[in-house]
């Protein structure tokens, strides 16, 4: 285990100096701006430190009781072979923390990366085999996830899935991973970290400036392109006209273009399908809401959507419901801050939230009732950091396996009871 890890700490070396070349890949191949790619890769070195620490932990944890005349051990054993299926919105990050908590534990992978993510994942694969890993341990699979990800998931030599992505896919892997085919002699073992539909609640008491930037930049930060996007803001009545102007006139001066310009905030959405289907929202929305600003795609090349603002959204709206994955912010009155978190906690999801107040009770209560995997108090609902804030959500949002957490390496191993009589 001291040897993987090591091969973790030697990894997380190399892309500290090949940060700015692992910046501008993504920039390249998924759109990212500059400033978020460098965060990514930031997360990357975190995430092969961290995992590296926890595996040198893992085996030292001695909580059982002695018993007299045996000798007794309890001790971790790797699974197997698993599969890594990736989204293409962290190609680097999500890659990295599944495969190497999984190889760190001492399995194997086939690592299925996003179809429009798979330089990325190429490159990470590059970064070990180069460090001389054991041919076989990290192996790349590229191809269509209806084709090559469902034959991974199928298979009965495969023992663990370990899948981040989409709502619909996870679900449905979940189902196919429960099958048991001929030859397989396991249950497999399934994480899965899906999508959001998080909210940003604010009350009459919070610093209405902070909460106006927060919700500007979760909303639109990589195109609003992230599971902990902040993709609803709900306002106190009270706060309500004055939050609005504030989110309207930051959001009004976000820069959209090609984001190798270091200036442009908001690029282009991943692909023409993603297009087709924020700009469908944008339709539904301008039904169910205001249209206070954007509300189209920009004219040129690529696919950029104009950061969009839909005022007085009713908290059951689709698209106060359903994740949109794009550059568009719903905006839902509430009478007051417990009517809020009741609307913040009224969808399937849980993956993140952030609540804005100076009132210590009410902060106190938020932290009761504000059912999500990753609560942000005056703070944005975006940017975790590996082992600081764990990350993973409830209900429909996932197996809340919490990457970047202390039990994360949990998931890739199976516990083992040794009794020796004296
Ligand atoms: P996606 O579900 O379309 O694809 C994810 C991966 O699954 C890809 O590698 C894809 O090829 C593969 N895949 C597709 N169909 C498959 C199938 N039938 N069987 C097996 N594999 C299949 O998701 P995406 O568009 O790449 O990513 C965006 C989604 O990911 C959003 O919903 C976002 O919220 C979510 N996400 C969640 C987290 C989290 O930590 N909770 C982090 C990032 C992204």
């Amino acid at each position: 285990i001291e040897e993987r890890a090591a091969v973790l700490i030697r990894a997380a070396e190399v892309v500290r100096r090949r940060r700015a070349e692992l910046s501008a890949l993504m920039v390249y191949e998924v759109g990212k701006p500059w400033d978020e790619a460098d965060g990514e890769v930031s997360e990357v070195v975190d995430l092969m430190e961290w995992y590296a620490r926890q595996a040198l932990e893992l085996n030292s944890r001695d909580r059982m009781v002695p018993w007299p005349g045996e000798l007794t051990q309890f001790r971790y054993l790797a699974l197997g072979v698993g599969a890594v299926i990736s989204p293409w919105n962290f190609p680097l990050a999500l890659a990295t923390g599944m495969i190497t908590a999984a190889v760190v534990a001492g399995n194997c992978v086939i690592l299925k990366p996003a179809e429009t993510s798979s330089t990325t994942a190429a490159w990470l694969v590059d970064i070990f085999t180069e460090l001389g890993l054991p041919p076989g341990v990290i192996n790349l699979l590229t191809g269509r996830g209806e084709v090559i990800g469902e034959a991974l998931v199928d298979h009965p030599q495969i023992r663990f899935v370990a899948f981040t992505g989409s709502r619909e896919v996870g679900v449905r892997i979940y189902e196919r991973a429960s099958r048991v085919h001929p030859g397989q002699r396991w249950l497999k073992r399934v994480q899965l970290e899906m999508g959001g539909k998080n909210a940003v609640v604010v009350d009459e008491t919070a610093d209405l400036d902070l909460a106006a930037r927060a919700i500007t930049a979760s909303a639109f930060g990589f195109q609003g392109q992230k599971c902990s996007a902040g993709s609803r803001a709900i306002l106190v009545e009270s706060t309500y006209d004055d939050m609005v102007g504030r989110v309207l006139e930051l959001a009004a001066q976000l820069k959209v273009g090609d984001p190798t310009d270091p200036e442009v905030t908001v690029g282009p959405v991943i692909d023409g399908a993603a297009e087709e289907k924020i700009l469908d929202y944008l339709q539904i929305g301008r039904r169910e809401g205001e249209l206070l600003l954007g509300g189209d795609r920009r004219p040129g090349d690529g696919h950029l959507i104009e950061p969009t603002v839909f005022g007085k959204v009713a908290p059951d709206a689709r698209i106060a419901q359903e994740e949109i994955f794009g550059p568009v912010l719903a905006v839902i009155k509430a009478r007051d801050f417990e009517q809020g978190l009741a609307i913040a906690n009224g969808t399937d999801y849980g993956l993140a939230g952030s609540y804005f107040s100076r009132d210590p009770r009410r902060i106190a209560l938020a932290k009761e009732r504000f059912h999500v995997g990753n609560l942000y108090i005056n703070r944005r609902s975006t940017g975790a950091y590996m082992g600081v804030h764990p990350f993973g959500g409830f209900n429909m949002s996932g197996t809340d396996t919490k990457a970047g957490g202390p039990d994360y390496l949990l998931f890739f191993v199976q516990g083992q009871s040794v009794a020796e009589s004296l």
